[in-house]
């Protein structure tokens, strides 16, 4: 097989007036096609569905359903790990290349189906052009970029071993099985897309279970799959909800794997089930889990100051703080706390807020557990720190009821207070002043997660010391601590933001894979 070298897609620049007309008829289109689809499991290719189904509706119009999927059982849940095993049989003795090539044709049904994945993302989880776009690229980069890593993989002896006289020795990477794949909301697209794929190129079978909120995009992303050739049971589609059919696929002693992107509490919950072992299971469970963040940036005395706030203020409010990787604290030394912060509240009170659909930098939280979270911070924070701007949770915008909140920033926080600590995943930032850039450094690293972080400034010593010292998985200098490219930055956190699995780097395949040392005495 033959294929030009991985490059990421490029972003659509949408201060070309062009593109945001391209982008507007999308939207059109999808509400004429998509808007009020069902979307059945999956079940060893066929389309099934179920009496109860889970429904999606728009967080910055809540009048508005966009659509809905099934709602799947536990029987389904099992018939989907009894049929996925039943392909396995067959689907592990396809070559990397010949699995690959099913990856490399949905990318390229993605790429011409591009703006109508991202207005339903917009319509679904209140996306704004640039970062359903984003999203959109990065999901397409997963398929091309695992494409090709499974490629590397082709055929025994693949890694090196030491010759030794005598004798032919060679590694085998072998596929695990049948495993399960959980993924957030957050990033329903790309995410979800990048959690099946590198299992199944790796010649694993996989069940997918998209989050409640996000079931339209991934039935969306399957379809096109299923088009690329993906044989029956190789990747099951099992919408449903977490506690119920996600908790029993990973109990089960059927299940080789998990891999699960998440909430922090539900991740350890799922390392704890997956780690006993049920009568009839003969192998430990092999978990991926990537989780939370409290990620930090670093502005100190001698940064260029109107790019540390362009990266404090992109890195806080790109698709409302709804990211893992959001910068949800700001340390700023001393010396120039004052003019970094004035600056940063200044940015942040001129975003627009509103919908998806009319572009706005700031849009509404994706649901209502969301947004009764974010306006409880907002107001343990008034308790705990000083409140710059924000503060309110209106509900609405531009008279639509929506999940809207604003943008908020509290000042001089204290290091041990729960606005410092604990994730929010909303537009709510902790701003702290740091005596200097050790203490700028000790802050950072004073929470349990260690996913993202940046720092701003021209001191050389200074950036090498964060290279070492500073704890996460994903390190910025000098820009935003958001927007992990494929290939570029493989993404994945320290401590209780994850297992440091690496999505999009060389390395990731290989969780999903077991070796087999053989040797032949001749
Ligand atoms: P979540 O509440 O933990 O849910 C994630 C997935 O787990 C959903 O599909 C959910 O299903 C399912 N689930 C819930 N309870 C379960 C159980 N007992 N057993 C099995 N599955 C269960 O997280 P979220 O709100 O969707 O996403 C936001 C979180 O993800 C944030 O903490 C964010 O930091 C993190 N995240 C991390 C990364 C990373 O790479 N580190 C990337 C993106 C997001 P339901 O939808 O049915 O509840």
């Amino acid at each position: 097989i033959k294929v030009e070298p991985y490059r990421p897609q490029a972003f659509i620049d949408f201060t070309v007036p062009a593109n945001v007309d391209a982008y507007q008829a999308a939207l059109t289109k999808v509400r004429a096609e998509l808007l009020g689809k069902h979307y059945p499991l999956i079940i060893n290719g066929e389309r099934v569905d179920t009496a109860e189904k889970l429904y999606s509706t728009n967080p910055c119009d809540t009048s508005e359903v966009i659509g809905s999927t099934a709602k799947a059982t536990i029987e389904d849940a099992q018939r989907a790990l009894d049929g996925a095993w039943a392909a396995w049989a067959d689907w592990k003795t396809w070559s990397m290349d010949a699995r690959a090539r099913i990856l490399l044709k949905a990318a390229a049904i993605l790429k011409r189906r591009r703006l109508e994945a991202c207005a339903l993302m917009t319509l679904e989880v209140g996306k704004n052009y640039a970062e359903a776009d984003v999203e959109v690229a990065e999901g397409i980069d997963f398929l091309e970029y695992y494409a090709r890593e499974a490629m590397k993989y082709s055929g025994f002896g693949a890694a090196e071993t030491t010759w030794f006289d005598g004798e032919e020795n060679g590694l085998m990477y072998l596929s695990l099985g049948v495993g399960v794949s959980i993924s957030p909301w957050n990033f329903p697209y790309a995410i979800f897309a990048g959690m099946f794929a590198a299992p199944i190129v790796a010649g694993n079978c996989v069940i997918a279970k998209p989050a409640e909120d996000s079931g339209m995009i991934a039935g969306f992303v399957v379809d096109i799959m299923l088009e690329a050739g993906m044989p029956a049971g190789v990747l099951q589609f099992l919408p449903g909800v977490g506690e119920e059919v996600g908790e029993y696929l990973v109990q089960s002693a059927q299940t080789r794997f998990v891999t699960f992107t998440g909430s922090r509490s539900v991740g350890l919950h799922i390392n704890e089930v997956a780690a006993k072992v049920p009568k009839g299971q003969k192998w430990l469970k092999r978990v991926i889990l990537e989780l939370g963040g409290k990620d930090a940036l670093i502005v100190d005395e001698t940064a260029d100051l109107p790019n540390a706030v362009t990266a404090a203020v992109q890195g806080a409010f790109g698709f409302n703080g709804q990211k893992c990787s959001a910068m949800s604290r700001l340390i700023v030394v001393d010396e120039v706390y004052e003019e970094v912060v004035g600056q940063f509240v200044e940015r942040t009170k001129a975003l627009s807020v509103g919908t998806g659909e009319a572009n706005c930098n700031v849009t509404a939280v994706v649901n209502q557990e969301s947004f009764d979270k974010v306006g409880k911070y907002q107001e343990i924070g008034k308790g705990e720190a000083k409140l710059l701007t924000g503060g309110e949770t209106p509900g609405e915008c531009g008279g639509k009821k929506g999940h809207y909140v604003q943008p908020t920033i509290f000042g001089d926080v204290p290091s041990d207070a729960r606005l410092a600590q604990e994730e929010i995943f909303g537009p709510v930032v902790a701003v702290f002043r740091a005596r200097d850039f050790k203490h700028a450094l000790e802050l950072a690293n004073s929470t349990e997660y260690g996913l993202t972080g940046g720092v701003c400034s021209r001191n050389r010593a200074r950036l090498e010391q964060a290279r070492n010292e500073f704890e996460v998985g994903n390190l910025y200098f000098n820009r935003k601590i958001t927007g992990a490219i494929v290939g570029v930055q493989p993404f994945g956190g320290y401590n209780m933001s994850g297992t440091d699995s690496k999505a999009g780097g060389p390395e990731y395949l290989g969780n999903f894979m077991q070796l087999k040392t053989v040797t032949e005495r001749f």
